[in-house]
């Protein structure tokens, strides 16, 4: 069990950090110290004083950029506070993001397609080298199909030097994980997400806009996108190492209701932008959204006790 010094420590630290409403401090406080030992008690700790530090040490982004960005939209659409943080200062990544970004540039989607294929085929072929059509509707079912059948013709994550895509009004600009080319010249775009969520069942609306973002507001040499994936993977340790498992895919389609819901945001992300000042629904916080929120180290609105929210940020 942790000590009363430390405990003493932790909630004190809190109090520093922003944490000041008590229902904040008592759930932040809470998830640190249940079951927290004297060891788990003094890493907190540790990680709560290298969070003070980043806290003072805070960088203003001086230049703001006039593009808007499929992960802007999608940051707005996760919460307008961390747009406005993000567009104003730069945020330190976490262990935590560092790691998942690490495995993100690594993962290898190319062999875990391969894989797929191996396994469909050796389930639902008579192992033939050559095909049938029968056989090939059977690997080339579904959702995975469409994967399996075309071809990547683009990597946006996986180095800087691939050019980055602008909308025909040079708006928005972006670079999709993966752009892929069907036999008959269609083109769609998937994008990757990992997660420590042990299994995705729905895709998160954020994730969601920013495919939305990327098929309608982009295209590939003149091409336009017909749909969208988004394909998770959940994290987990084995034997000290980072693993994925339980992929999720889920189509991304181009109808009424995606479009609107892209447009909303949109909409809203400009407001902010040329108002640079618009009410913030406080009903809209989650303490469990917050304490996850990688902006919740710069975030003033996490207490519940600011309604105005300004662009640029200021702490
Ligand atoms: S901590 Fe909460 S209010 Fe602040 S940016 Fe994150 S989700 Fe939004």
């Amino acid at each position: 069990m942790a000590t009363e010094k430390q405990a003493k420590f932790i909630s004190n630290l809190l109090r520093q950090l922003g944490y000041s409403t008590q229902k904040l401090h008592d759930y932040a406080y809470e998830r640190i110290m249940s079951g927290a030992s004297v060891e788990s008690a003094s890493y907190d700790i540790e990680k709560l004083l290298s969070d003070l530090e980043l806290l003072r040490s805070k960088r203003r982004k001086i230049k703001f950029s006039e593009y808007y960005t499929p992960t802007g939209l999608a940051e707005y659409a996760f919460c307008p506070v961390s747009y406005s943080i993000k567009a104003s200062y730069y945020i330190p990544e976490s262990i935590e993001e560092e790691a998942g970004l690490k495995h993100h540039e690594e993962f290898n989607l190319e062999k875990f397609l391969k894989n797929l294929f191996i396994k469909r085929k050796r389930e639902w072929t008579s192992n033939e080298e050559r095909l049938s059509d029968a056989e090939k509707d059977r690997i080339y079912k579904g959702p995975y199909g469409d994967l399996l059948s075309s071809k990547i013709i683009y990597r946006g994550h996986q180095s800087d030097k691939n050019t980055a895509f602008y909308s025909e009004k040079g708006k928005l600009v972006g670079k999709p994980d993966f752009i892929f080319i069907r036999s008959n010249g269609s083109k769609f775009v998937l994008e990757e997400k990992h997660t420590w969520q042990p299994v995705i069942e729905k895709p998160w609306f954020s994730n969601m806009i920013q495919v939305l973002a990327y098929i309608y507001g982009l295209k590939h040499e003149s091409d336009e996108f017909d749909k969208g994936y988004l394909l998770y993977f959940s994290w987990h340790n084995e034997n000290r190492r980072l693993k994925t498992r339980n992929a999720r895919l889920f189509i991304v389609e181009k109808n009424h209701k995606n479009y609107n819901s892209l447009k909303m945001i949109f909409d809203k992300v400009k407001e902010l932008r040329n108002k640079q000042s618009i009410s913030f629904d406080v009903s809209s916080l989650k303490l469990a959204k917050c304490i996850r929120c990688s902006s919740r180290l710069f975030c003033r609105h996490k207490t519940g006790e600011l309604k105005i929210l300004k662009y640029p940020y200021y702490l």
